[in-house]
């Protein structure tokens, strides 16, 4: 995998605001206001920043938290994880192997098979509904 580097300045005219926020500052968009949390439409999402496959629409669940959320990544490698401990929380914060860009954070407590939640800002990410 090739990896995408490109400096702030670059992210910056490229992203809108609001995804520049999140990706690029580890921001993240209020609950139920993102494109994809209440999302059912079948397809691969992808990352907002660089396009690499992320998730499958057959791992989302529905969370109850105003987040997209997945219980695993479409494979392994895409995604990195790194111990936040920013504020008074440690978390797992996961970000896209391919650009870095920030995409949420893992939890414990989601469904079968995995028992993990990926909880992700739906401005990371960009529906890819197919033909
Ligand atoms: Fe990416």
């Amino acid at each position: 995998m090739e990896k995408v580097e490109k400096n702030e300045q670059q992210w910056r005219e490229e992203l809108s605001p609001e995804r520049y926020e999140v990706l690029r500052r580890k921001g993240t968009e209020r609950a139920f206001t993102g494109a994809y949390w209440d999302a059912k439409e079948d397809g691969v999402y992808r990352c907002a920043g660089c396009g690499q496959e992320l998730f499958s629409s057959e791992t989302k669940f529905d969370s109850g938290t105003g987040w997209p959320s997945f219980y695993e990544p479409i494979e392994g490698e895409v995604v990195d994880t790194e111990e936040d401990r920013g504020f008074l929380m440690r978390r797992t914060e996961v970000h896209c192997s391919r650009c870095g860009g920030h995409l949420g954070h893992i939890f414990e407590d989601g469904p079968q098979p995995t028992g993990k939640r990926y909880c992700i800002n739906s401005c990371s990410l960009e529906l890819d509904k197919g033909e």
